[in-house]
């Protein structure tokens, strides 16, 4: 039987430091990161709790890799660029297979955007898996969520929805097609927006993850800047499986609503607009008006916004 120290050793020390920032690892009481003059430090943390955000039969690489990419994809919401991440695994036993599993999809993630695990806990309980993500932005340049303007262009990254109709498919909701792969992939393994983030420094206004639906999270950016918005339907980015969905039951509002898709959604002022990378699409437009709204065919729809609350 393996200890918790020999575990560490065998599955997560596997990745050699990528960052000259990491001045100390996984090994002693604390890491030691340091931070380059003129950056500051951005730090967030997210969980996941087995039968909350995955099933008790969830593939353990995906898994690992959806972990990673919940957290980078925070850091590449604020512009920063990744360096180090912390993992807390509460485990309720030693399965070697499993944690073989869980770390490959972890540390593939982690090695494709040089970031290094530089520490964590293990703890013995119900399966919950935590990663504190670190990253650097040049100071005052991160990107918040208060800080829309009243005129301010609305865009995304890649497309919208494909994770909500993967989660259908998952939930034996619908079907799936011999067009079903992507949306799966998209749902269990998300890439983090890192690029796209760092491309938006000084171009973006405000920037959001959209991590439980584009209406809510949009609707965090428009209280936070005390704004509204309106959305144009026949802009917003769908797959050709998403457009399939939406003609064949009607439910035009599964992409607005469902989370896990992990595009960045930002506002630009329009004189930078010839300034936003080509992979995201004009959505809508930042009005003083409060409230979303979504200009669908000639009719002006109130959209709630309201996503998923763990309390309510
Ligand atoms: P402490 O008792 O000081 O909290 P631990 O015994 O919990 O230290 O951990 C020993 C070392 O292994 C520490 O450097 C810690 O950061 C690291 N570590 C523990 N669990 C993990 C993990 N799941 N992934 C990566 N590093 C870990
Ligand atoms: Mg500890």
């Amino acid at each position: 039987m393996l200890t918790e120290f020999s575990l560490i050793d065998k599955f997560f020390k596997k990745n050699a430091p990528q960052n000259p920032e990491t001045r100390l690892g996984i090994g002693d009481d604390c890491a030691l990161l340091s931070i380059p003059n003129g950056y500051e430090l951005a730090i967030t943390t997210d969980t996941m709790v087995e039968n909350v955000h995955f099933f008790a039969n969830a593939n353990p690489t995906q898994l690992g890799h959806k972990l990673l990419a919940v957290n980078l994809s925070d850091l590449a919401a604020m512009g920063a660029k990744p360096l180090a991440v912390t993992l807390a695994l509460t485990l309720p036993t030693i399965d070697e297979g499993w944690l073989s599993a869980f770390s490959t999809g972890f540390l593939n993630l982690a090695q494709h955007f040089s970031v290094d695990l530089i520490g964590g806990d293990t703890t013995k309980g119900a399966l919950t898996l935590t990663v504190q993500a670190m990253g650097i932005v040049p100071c005052g340049q991160a990107l918040k969520r208060s800080t829309a303007k009243v005129g301010d262009f609305i865009y995304m990254t890649d497309f919208l929805g494909d994770a909500g109709l993967g989660f259908k498919i998952e939930q034996n909701v619908i079907s799936p097609s011999q067009s079903s792969e992507n949306a799966l992939t998209r749902f269990h393994q998300p890439m983090p927006r890192v690029e796209t983030g760092l491309a938006l420094r000084g171009i973006a206004n405000a920037c959001i993850d959209i991590s439980d639906g584009l209406v809510s999270d949009l609707g965090h950016i428009l209280r936070q800047s005390n704004v509204g918005a309106s959305l144009i339907w026949e802009k917003l980015p769908f797959s050709n499986e998403v457009k399939t969905y939406i003609k064949n039951t009607n439910d035009w509002k599964m992409p607005l609503i469902s989370g896990d898709d992990y595009e960045l959604c930002f506002t630009v002022s329009p004189e930078n607009a010839n300034r936003v990378p080509e992979n995201c699409s004009f959505i809508g437009v930042i009005e003083a008006h409060k409230g979303l709204r979504l200009e669908k065919s000639a009719q002006i729809e109130t959209l709630t916004m309201k996503g998923y609350e763990h309390f309510s």
